[in-house]
């Protein structure tokens, strides 16, 4: 981990008279180009669609005198000086390629908002990772509050940072979430510390390589001020922190959830314990929490509740306040959910598990599953996934467009496993998907629905996915 100077990019950015582009219309776009504007910016907004939506939105900014382009989001306008982007488009557009050529810089939202934050504003705390992102963050909030401290959880679970930044509510520190994407485009970003929960292949097609994804993944712990947290058990994470450039005298900190040597926080006969921020932690070890006090005790929460509290302790919050607001917590829907137990088995909705990664961890933390799976695979392969958690399978219901993968992998890695394959895609596929597994699981079982696919082939988004689970166990509990 090298330390160097804290470049002065991150200084206050004079946007009067600048020609800025905005690329790309919506949820970020057009409160960036109002923003720019009103800061003096030259703005024209490039949008590749041109249809009845982006029309509505183009005929409010152009009322405010922004200039907009529908239907041509790939040509670079003469003279621009910057381009704010919105986080989603990928690098390889020809926009970005020219923009590359012309030596013209590329922010997305959240540089956007780093560089509009006024010069007493509240540090930023921030997490990424493939999987566990909006659990920590969450978990971090909660902790900071009961610290008394004035924070949010904000970021990419919801909460844009452009208008946190913008508003009147004056906080201490923010608890941030970033994508990999948004950390792409924030070549200035500082945050006092950030962890990078895990590193599994996830949105491959967008960033180009795994090295690529890792790369812009570890742009978080650049000139990190205090602590740059990483996961002793996902060495990938760790290889993101020796490669970083911090300030001076800021620190590797581990989570483990095995005992923690120095320097980190991990696990001791189920107390959640810091060795890290004590005085002499060569002898010296605080306890922080009981495993117990972590909701739901999986293996992957206590990891993403270590990493909360290694930021919290970080800066500087007292360990009864990590106490306090990890049992003050609750997790989000859809998270590891339990539904309810009907006959002596429990139903658990993780419809959030999306990826191979998300649903490994949700399966190790149950002994014998009946497992729902499948959906719309986005380019992963299964084998790992299905070769590890073979042994807790007592069944598997598969469901979705890419569910022959899954069944390919369980004949090559759990042929003894029972296995129902559900040749459908519609919604009500659910409600047989249930029965199915109902009529599978004995005492004791879980039923778990941890897809390790996206839900788009047969729901909306995973959020109608997992209603749709719980209702069908509803239905059949009735
Ligand atoms: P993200 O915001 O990164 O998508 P969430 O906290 O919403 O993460 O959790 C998404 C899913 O990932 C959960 O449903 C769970 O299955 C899984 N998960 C959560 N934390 C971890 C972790 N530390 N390691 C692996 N999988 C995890």
């Amino acid at each position: 981990m090298g330390s160097g100077q804290v470049t002065s990019t991150s200084e206050p950015f004079d946007f009067q008279g600048r020609h800025v582009v905005v690329a790309g219309l919506g949820v970020s776009g057009v409160p960036a180009a109002k923003v720019l504007h009103a800061r003096g910016a030259v703005v024209t907004v490039v949008n590749d669609g041109d249809d009845a939506r982006a029309r509505e939105q183009a005929a409010v900014l152009e009322a405010l005198g922004i200039t907009v382009r529908l239907g041509d989001g790939a040509t670079l306008p003469e003279g621009t000086e910057l381009i704010v982007t919105t986080p989603g488009w990928k690098p390889d557009k020809p926009l970005f390629l020219a923009a590359q050529r012309a030596g013209v810089p590329v922010w997305g939202d959240v540089e956007l908002a780093w560089r509009l934050r006024g010069p007493d504003a509240a540090p930023w705390l921030a997490v990424t990772g493939t999987n566990g992102k909006t659990t920590t963050v969450r978990m971090l909030a909660s902790i900071l509050t009961a610290a008394g401290l004035r924070t949010a959880a904000v970021g990419n679970i919801g909460v844009s940072l452009l208008d946190v930044v913008l508003g009147e509510e004056q906080y201490d520190v923010l608890a941030v979430e970033l994508s990999s994407y948004q950390l792409h485009w924030s070549p200035s970003l500082r945050a006092h510390s950030a962890t990078v929960l895990n590193l599994a292949p996830d949105h491959l097609d967008w960033h180009g390589s795994m090295e690529a994804y890792a790369r812009d993944k570890g742009r978080i712990f650049e000139g990190n001020q205090v602590a740059c947290v990483y996961n002793v058990e996902d060495k990938a994470t760790e290889d993101l922190v020796r490669e970083a450039d911090v300030e001076e005298g800021c620190r590797a900190v581990g989570f483990t959830l095995g005992t923690p040597a120095p320097s980190q926080l991990g696990v001791v006969e189920g107390i959640l314990v810091d060795r890290a921020f004590v005085e002499n932690r060569q002898k010296n070890a605080q306890e922080l929490a009981e495993v117990t006090d972590v909701r739901p005790p999986a293996p992957h929460n206590i990891a993403n509740a270590l990493a909360a509290a290694a930021l919290a302790r970080a800066f500087g919050v007292p360990a009864s306040a990590v106490r306090d607001g990890l049992r003050a917590f609750r997790p989000d829907a859809h998270r590891i959910e339990h539904v309810a137990d009907l006959d002596g088995v429990g139903y658990v909705d993780d419809s959030k598990a999306t990826n191979t990664h998300a649903a490994e961890a949700s399966l190790a933390a149950y002994e014998s599953i009946v497992w729902i799976a499948g959906g719309l695979a986005k380019g992963a392969t299964f084998d790992e996934l299905v070769a590890r958690s073979a042994k807790r399978l007592r069944a598997v219901v598969l469901i979705g467009a890419d569910r022959g993968l899954i069944r390919d992998a369980l004949v090559r890695h759990a042929p003894e496993v029972p296995v129902v394959d559900l040749d459908r895609t519609d919604t009500g596929a659910m409600l047989q998907a249930v029965t199915e597994a109902k009529r599978l699981a004995v005492a004791g079982d879980t039923v778990l629905l941890a897809p390790a696919c996206a839900s788009m082939d047969m729901f909306t988004n995973y959020n109608q996915r997992g209603d749709a689970f719980a209702a069908a166990v509803r239905e059949l509990g009735a």
